[in-house]
C-alpha cells in the first residue's frame, strides 16, 4: 500500500485559510455594461476595470486551505512575479523568471511558449524544498526560465444576463482576455500570464550552482 502523500511543511503563500472569509456580495448589471457589486468600491476592480472576487485578508488565520487560492495574494504575486510559496521575488537570472510547471511538454511544439498559466513563478530555494519534499513532483514537472510573461488574462466565474431582471452565475469558470467584451461578465478570482521567451533548465544544476 502506498503511503499518503506528506503534506508540504510551508503553507503557500497564494493558499488561501480557513480564517479568510469569502465575500458574498450581491451581483447586478453594471451601468456600463456586464456586472457590478450593489454595494461596490472603487478597490473590488483592478486597472482593467475588471471585477475582482473578494476574500478577507487574514493569512494565518485557521487552517490552510492547499486547494483553495487566495484571489488577492496571486494576483499580488503574478502581478509582481512573486515567489508563489514564500511571496519574495521570484528567482531570475540573464535567461529570465524561474517557473515550475507541470510537465506538458507534449501539448505541442514549442511548448510553454505561448502558455497561460495562473501559476505564479517560485524563488531557487522554494524550487529546491519543492522537488525535495514532493518527489512525484520531480518527475511531473520542469523548470523553465521564462524572458517574458504578460499579464493578459484573468481566470474566474462567468456571468450571464437573465430574463429575471439580474445577472446570473453560470457554471463555467474560464480564462477570460482583458479588454473582451467577456471581461465585463467575469467574476476574477486569478490573474493569467502568457509565457514566451522560455528556456528549459536543469533545476538541480541552478541548485548545485547556488550552493
Ligand atoms: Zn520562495
Amino acid at each position: 500500500m502506498k503511503s499518503a502523500p506528506a503534506r508540504p511543511d510551508v503553507v503557500p503563500f497564494i493558499a488561501a485559510w480557513s480564517g479568510e472569509q469569502r465575500h458574498t456580495r450581491r451581483v447586478v448589471y453594471s451601468g456600463r455594461g456586464g456586472i457590478a457589486f450593489v454595494d461596490e468600491e472603487p478597490e473590488d476592480r483592478d486597472q482593467y476595470g475588471v471585477l475582482w472576487n473578494g476574500r478577507a485578508l487574514s493569512q494565518g488565520t485557521g487552517r490552510p486551505e492547499y486547494g483553495n487560492v487566495h484571489p488577492m495574494r496571486q494576483r499580488v504575486a503574478m502581478e509582481h512575479l512573486l515567489c508563489q510559496v514564500c511571496g519574495m521575488p521570484a528567482d531570475r537570472n540573464r535567461l529570465g523568471v524561474l517557473w515550475l510547471l507541470e510537465d506538458n511538454r507534449a501539448d505541442w511544439k514549442g511548448w510553454p511558449n505561448d502558455l497561460l498559466t495562473v501559476h505564479p513563478p517560485i524563488c531557487l530555494p522554494c524550487a529546491g524544498k519543492s522537488v525535495e519534499q514532493c518527489p512525484h513532483l520531480v518527475d511531473n514537472s520542469v523548470a523553465v526560465r521564462v524572458r517574458e510573461s504578460d499579464v493578459c488574462a484573468v481566470y474566474g466565474r462567468v456571468w450571464s444576463s437573465s430574463a429575471f431582471g439580474h445577472p446570473v452565475r453560470t457554471a463555467l469558470k474560464d480564462v477570460v482576455p482583458y479588454r473582451s467584451t467577456a471581461a465585463q461578465w467575469v467574476l476574477a478570482g486569478q490573474l493569467v500570464r502568457a509565457l514566451s521567451g522560455c528556456t528549459f533548465v536543469d533545476l538541480q544544476h541552478e541548485l548545485a550552482r547556488r550552493r
